[in-house]
């Protein structure tokens, strides 16, 4: 996994085969491996996909990942919403063990209770536990110190999928495929206003135009292309004139002003109404913090009553500025990135479309209303 450069698929980024190097070395306590499968970021839905509709390959990335890593209990946490997974999952592992490809490898299948701090690696570990899904502080990290106190490898479901090619064809092959420092295909999950939104398997480094354009069949309705957010609901947004050069690989979408993520790719047309996408996803971040830091438990429905009241047109020019001192005073500030994830899209939607909030105050109203909206049903 080294050798062939697998960045982790959650949406940190961060290399597989390095994390699974942090383990200790001859220790006598059991080693644990934690499937992330509490896939819950607005816009992602490609580990639903493999577990949905391959999860066999997840059973053998999980097979060939424990003997790696010398582990003897693999759990997976599946996200409680997503039923078919869940039951697909647990007819792979009994088929998967009644054929004997389990030796002395036990596969545990738990289903969560859909809070989306759970997707977070200590605060799935904490669920797993029997405790409430808070985050922990880190360091220790669960390489060191994870589930039950054990060294603990948490892996997103992706990430573990692309093992068994890998083993199977080598990590020369595997390098070949992508840009070289950003290896591999990806599932890119394209939602919003594109004819054919879905899932599309496509190299690292490949063109984001080309995806929205011609895999995607273009615009929902030859609607002109206002905004992109390259990689879940958290990362900054891009303008549509801003995207020409755009290649989805961690550095050129970082290069863009954004993150890959979790390669998530939210598309909205003109009509949208910027400060409404913002409101709902603010709204959603608060409902889902867990409450422990207060910056986050306190700033989050600060953030999203002062979009609202924008959206709404009862806002002064004042507020703007006033977002800008909650992000400052959130970001950074609190145990889990949650309210950093919120803080980001935040900052970027005032900077990138801050034309469009001044519109609201200035007229009173919402500019847009009654005409395209996006992620209305969150
Ligand atoms: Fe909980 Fe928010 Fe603090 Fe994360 S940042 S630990 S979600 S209160």
């Amino acid at each position: 996994m080294k050798n062939a450069n697998v960045w982790g698929r959650g949406g940190a980024g961060f290399p597989v085969g390095t994390k699974w190097s942090f383990l200790p070395k001859n220790t006598t306590q059991p080693i644990y491996l934690v499937v992330n499968a509490d896939e819950g970021e607005p816009g992602t839905f490609k580990d639903r996909m493999i577990m949905e509709f391959n999860p066999h390959q997840l059973i053998e990335g999980i097979l060939l990942a424990a003997y790696a890593i010398k582990s003897e209990h693999a759990f997976i946490y599946i996200r409680g919403e997503l039923s078919l997974a869940n039951t697909r999952i647990r007819e792979a592992i009994k088929e998967a063990k009644e054929a004997g490809l389990f030796g002395s490898l036990m596969i545990t299948a738990y289903t969560g209770a859909g809070a989306y701090i759970c997707g977070e690696e200590t605060a799935l570990l904490n669920s797993l536990e029997g405790k409430k899904g808070f985050p922990r502080n880190k360091p220790p990290f669960p390489a060191i110190a994870g589930l039950y106190g054990c060294p603990t490898i948490v892996n997103n479901v992706q990430s573990l999928a692309t093992v068994p090619w890998i083993v199977r064809n080598g990590a020369k092959a595997y390098t070949a495929i992508g840009t070289p420092k950003c290896t591999g295909t990806h599932l890119f999950g394209v939602s919003g206003h594109v004819a054919k939104p879905g899932i599309y398997e496509a190299p690292m480094g490949y063109p984001l135009k080309k995806l929205i354009y011609e895999d995607c069949g273009g615009m929902l309705g030859n609607r002109k292309l206002k905004a992109v957010i390259p990689g879940g609901s958290s990362v900054h947004i891009l303008r549509g004139e801003d995207i020409d050069n755009v290649m989805l690989d961690l550095d050129s979408v970082k290069n863009a002003g954004s993150l890959l993520g979790t390669g998530a790719v939210i598309v909205m047309a003109e009509g949208t109404c910027i400060v409404r996408a913002l409101f709902v996803l603010l709204r959603f971040y608060d409902h889902e913090s867990c409450g422990q830091c207060t910056p986050c438990r306190e700033g989050l429905g600060l953030l999203a009553g002062i979009v609202n009241r924008i959206e709404q047109g009862r806002a002064k020019m004042a507020d703007l500025e006033e977002l800008i001192r909650l992000v400052n005073a959130i970001e950074g500030n609190t145990i889990c990135m949650l309210a950093d994830a919120a803080c980001w899209p935040t900052r970027s939607y005032l900077a990138k479309f801050r034309e469009e909030f001044e519109a609201h105050i200035h007229k009173g109203a919402c500019p847009f209303e009654g005409k395209f909206q996006i992620f209305n049903e969150l």
